[in-house]
């Protein structure tokens, strides 16, 4: 709308190679084989508040701002209006105040980046360093969100990982004096940043976010708690200790927009207690003979579009319709978590689907759901079996794999539910499902990815594969054909969860991340012939 009137000039014509018309049909007929993104059929991914009219308002506004470019909001002034407003309302739900500040990135994984930059180069800094002539440590509990291993990666950070609880009602989650021994008394000068989570991804578990901000203080050390899935649903859950900038030692906090506030993908907010950390996230240079840069993020041009979609949703549903989205994703989480039953020792075991078991006490829209160690092996139910049994009947839920920890003890093997909204609508028929599923698989033993493993050829450990050694063994063990899109356009996705993910757990870590790399890479390699 505040585009200048162009003076009219003739349209120019070009011949189009396809009429927009057959585009948009070929568009629709790939998505027609997608996962559904609405309807609460996937419980991962996707946030369905099951309310059409902000799909359509999201839609609307990323339209009228589809021309911008972000890049420079002293140009595209409704740019930096709808950034200050999104944060405002950002700051006030997690219990900011007039010096918190902050920036809208284009995913948690970019606030996540963003909070470990910053946090870096105020510690160098402080020290008169540049980045590579030190490697501070980033302490996090090993439930902390991958996004924070690709930090420490890309940054130079050592990466401190603390083991969690393994069982019992607090499972999933860190326990305070065990983070804080990382950095107690001497050992907290070369620690940049301390992050914990509200929740984890993994578990939905809340860490003692008041206990470790307080040693934290004490030893000096900033605090970011990553709130990008919790951000938007924890403000309206009852009973929960403070685990926002309500807290004093936290120094900045991550909630994705694009999660439970329902904006499309590509919106995040990162806030910061202080200005001047925020200041260190940015990256300014005049020394280059074009146009002074200056970049909160990690791009360069952005889109305007999550941010006014953003901006659209949250205007138009204010904390009251948040709140009541956020209440409907807990109803249907409430009834998920007794449909399954409690923790082992747990009251609800009993009446909850025998030989599966909710894992720890989760807060917040989400759940993970493991074998019950309390039933007897022909009773117990693989939930990775589990879920494929649910996909063969419509429904999708996430594989995790089991972890061992620094300290030796084992996270098992778990299925993620992410709850929406929507889900609440659907319960009817996702119960006898869940159900269903269990019954199917109740006693089966999971996967064993030992005889895969038998079929690989020697490898030499220390030499990196190449991408057609890594596809040969692809080919090997099955996995050569997935992927891509047949003839009609049908996606051929990996299949069954629970034989790749056993073999993810078997296999050493570095050598299935390059296997998966080239999965992936094989997917969008262009077709020949
Ligand atoms: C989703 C998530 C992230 C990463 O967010 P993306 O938007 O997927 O990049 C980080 N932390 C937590 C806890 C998350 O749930």
């Amino acid at each position: 709308m505040t585009d200048s009137p162009a003076p009219a000039a003739p349209p120019a014509r070009v011949d189009l190679a396809e009429a927009p018309d057959t585009v948009l049909a070929a568009l629709a007929a790939l998505r027609a084989h997608d996962a559904p993104t609405h309807g609460g059929r996937v419980l991962s991914y996707v946030y369905d508040p099951g309310v059409p009219e902000l799909d359509e308002l999201a839609a609307e506004a990323v339209r009228a701002m589809q021309p911008v470019n972000g890049l420079d909001p002293t140009t595209f002034g409704s740019v930096a209006a709808l950034e200050r407003d999104v944060l405002a309302f950002a700051r006030d739900l997690l219990g900011g105040d007039e010096d918190t500040v902050g920036t809208v990135t284009s995913g948690g994984t970019e606030s996540c980046l963003l909070a470990v930059q910053s946090a870096r180069d105020t510690w160098l800094a402080a020290r008169g360093l540049e980045p590579g002539q030190a490697r501070p440590r980033l302490v996090a509990p090993v439930t902390v969100h991958a996004a924070f291993q690709k930090a420490a990666h890309l940054y130079g950070l050592e990466l401190d990982l603390v083991p969690v609880a393994a069982s019992g009602p607090a499972a999933g989650a860190v326990d305070a004096a065990t983070i804080g021994a990382r950095f107690a008394g001497g050992l907290a000068d070369d620690v940049a940043l301390v992050v914990v989570s509200a929740p984890s991804y993994p578990h939905a578990a809340l860490d003692p976010v008041g206990q470790v901000a307080e040693l934290a203080a004490r030893a000096g050390l900033p605090l970011h708690v990553d709130a990008c899935i919790g951000g938007f649903a924890l403000p309206f859950w009852p009973d929960l200790p403070a685990w926002d900038l309500r807290v004093p030692g936290v120094t900045s906090i991550s909630a994705d927009l694009h999660k439970y506030a329902f904006a499309p993908k590509g919106a995040s907010v990162l806030l910061h207690r202080d200005r001047d950390r925020q200041r260190a996230q940015y990256f300014a240079t005049t020394r280059w003979p074009g146009y002074p840069v200056v970049n909160p993020t990690l791009l360069g041009s952005r889109s305007g579009g999550p941010l006014a979609a953003s901006w659209a949703i949250l205007r138009a549903l204010g904390t009251g319709g948040l709140g009541t989205l956020a209440d409907r994703a807990r109803t249907a989480t409430l009834a998920l978590r007794d449909a399954v039953g409690g923790s082992s020792g747990g009251s609800s075991a009993a009446t909850g689907i025998e030989g599966l078991r909710v894992v720890g006490t989760p807060a917040g829209p989400l759940l993970a759901v493991a074998s019950d160690d309390d039933a007897p092996a022909e009773r117990r139910v693989d939930p990775h079996l589990w879920a494929d049994a649910v996909a063969r009947r419509g429904w999708v839920l996430q594989a995790q794999p089991a972890l061992t920890q620094p300290d030796g003890t084992r996270l098992p093997h778990t299925t993620h539910l992410t709850v929406t909204p929507v889900t609440a609508s659907v319960l009817d028929d996702l119960l006898p499902v869940l159900t269903g599923a269990a019954d199917e698989v109740r006693g089966l033993p999971r996967p064993d990815a030992g005889a895969l493993l038998g079929t690989l050829p020697p490898l030499d450990a220390g030499r990196p594969l190449d991408s057609a050694t890594a596809a040969a063994l692809l080919e090997g063990i099955g996995l050569g054909g997935v992927g891509g899109v047949d003839g009609t356009g049908a996606a051929r996705g990996v299949g069954p969860m629970a034989p790749l993910l056993a073999l993810v757990e078997a296999l050493p870590a570095a050598l299935v991340e390059r296997l998966l790399v080239e999965l992936l890479a094989r997917l969008v390699e262009p077709h020949t012939g």
